[in-house]
């Protein structure tokens, strides 16, 4: 029965085309002229949930939602009607399911031996998962160029070699070029060359360490003026090397002018201008220390008002003001460049005479009192005056000790009828 053993053998190897189409992890099927399924492997009857005899015969809208998602049939006639190979995606809710699903599937016409469309064949892929992660991807692409272009700092991607890999809009605003222009270029393609080294010095640092860098960066900007930036730059590894790295440059040009105002502030006396008690006594500290070293003389004067509460009480606080203003205005055109002059407080203040011995600073206190006597209260009834106390510094001496010295010459000055210079050994 030769007959039967051929009809044994074809069904012997149709049973195992269907166990291996059963395993190949993609959809496989037929169908006839009408669309109706002769042949769906085991993935097909697990997606729609029943078994093949249940699918054989059947059509697509037993199965699928094909009133909203009609592409399969779309597919189905130009592959039936036309002849046509069908290659691309396809979008479909399964049964009553509401996750839509998404199939890169490939259907061909199956010919009869006349060459007549008989059915199709068809194999399609689940890639609802590929699909949803390129989505999520996307959108985490919009939220972090969102972030990066609405951040106050400047955010680069530079490689090993410091081109830019990326700039945010920031960075191209203070470039004043388009990201296309920046990227795959080095700092010295775009900016002047000293600006370009200034970049360069945190870039190669953490490029050469591999480690985080932290760092005030400085830059021009158009009108020539110094703006400053914090800079953040942290590398990036392949291959445990450094392939990239990112940086993130806030501009801190305000804060930095803040500091200084601060500064500048906490150093002056407000009223006059001279330097305040804080800022005075940081002075006579450091003197010290260098006198220390160079061993030259140092002394210290120390004046205050005579009779300053007349003054306010009779032309009023106002012009006791101006009185202390004046008075610091005179003294100041006496002294040199290297005095250091500050207000210790009220109506008290202090000179200290780098590399000056005690005569000599004697010598300059006398200058101060007669300057003094040129200023001018508002009532002519009173004279001003001031009483000063003169001290050297003795060596081995802290700025306290000095200064309690030079006030006891003070005293001496005010109990021996003010107006006068005295010295304390
Ligand atoms: P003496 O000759 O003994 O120094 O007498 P005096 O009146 O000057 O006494 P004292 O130095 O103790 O008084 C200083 C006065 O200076 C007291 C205070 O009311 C006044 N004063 C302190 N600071 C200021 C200020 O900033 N402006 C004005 N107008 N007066 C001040
Ligand atoms: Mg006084």
């Amino acid at each position: 029965m030769p007959d039967k053993t051929h009809a044994d053998a074809i069904q012997s190897q149709l049973l195992q085309l269907h166990a291996t189409l059963d395993h190949v992890g993609a959809y496989v099927f037929t169908k006839d002229i009408q669309g109706r399924y002769t042949y769906a492997n085991q993935k097909v009857c697990e997606l729609f949930g029943v078994p093949l005899e249940q699918i054989l015969g059947k059509k697509d809208d037993e199965f699928f939602d094909l009133e909203k998602y009609n592409q399969l049939a779309i597919h189905d006639q130009k592959v039936l009607q036309q002849g046509k190979k069908i290659e691309g995606e396809e979008v479909n809710r399964v049964g009553k399911s509401d996750e839509l699903m998404t199939f890169w599937t490939v259907k061909s016409p199956l010919y009869d031996q006349q060459g007549n469309i008989i059915g199709l064949s068809g194999i399609s892929t689940d890639i609802t998962e590929r699909r949803k992660m390129e989505q999520a991807l996307r959108d985490q692409q919009v939220l972090l160029n969102t972030v990066l272009d609405n951040s106050d700092s400047y955010i680069y991607m530079k490689d090993k070699d410091c081109r830019f890999l990326y700039a945010n809009s920031n960075v191209c605003q203070l470039f004043a070029l388009p990201v296309d222009e920046i990227i795959g270029k080095q700092g010295s393609d775009i900016l002047p060359k000293e600006v370009a080294e200034n970049f360069d010095v945190l870039d190669r640092q953490v490029v050469q360490s591999g480690e985080k860098m932290y760092g005030e960066e400085n830059f021009f900007d158009e009108d020539g003026h110094v703006r400053h930036y914090w800079s953040v730059k942290i590398p990036l590894f392949k291959h445990n090397e450094v392939y990239a790295f990112v940086g993130i440059s806030t501009d801190i040009t305000d804060i930095v002018k803040m500091k200084e105002d601060f500064k500048v502030m906490a150093n002056t006396d407000s009223l006059t201008g001279i330097c305040s008690r804080r800022y005075l006594i940081d002075c006579a500290k450091r003197e010290i220390k260098r006198v220390q070293r160079n061993k030259k003389p140092l002394a210290v004067i120390i004046f205050d008002i005579d009779h300053f509460k007349t003054i306010n009480d009779t032309c009023g606080h106002g012009s006791g003001d101006k009185t202390i203003k004046d008075i610091v205005n005179v003294c100041k055109a006496e002294l040199r460049e290297i005095d250091i002059f500050g207000r210790l407080g009220g109506d008290e203040f202090v000179v200290i005479t780098p590399e000056t011995a005690i005569e000599d600073a004697i010598g300059i206190a006398e200058r101060l009192r007669n300057a003094v006597h040129s200023v001018k209260a508002a009532s002519d009834k009173i004279n001003i005056s001031c009483s000063f106390g003169v001290a050297d510094w003795k060596g081995e001496e802290f700025f306290d000790e000095w200064l309690f010295r030079a006030d006891a010459a003070l005293y001496n000055a005010k109990q021996s009828g003010r107006n006068c210079v005295k010295f304390q050994e």
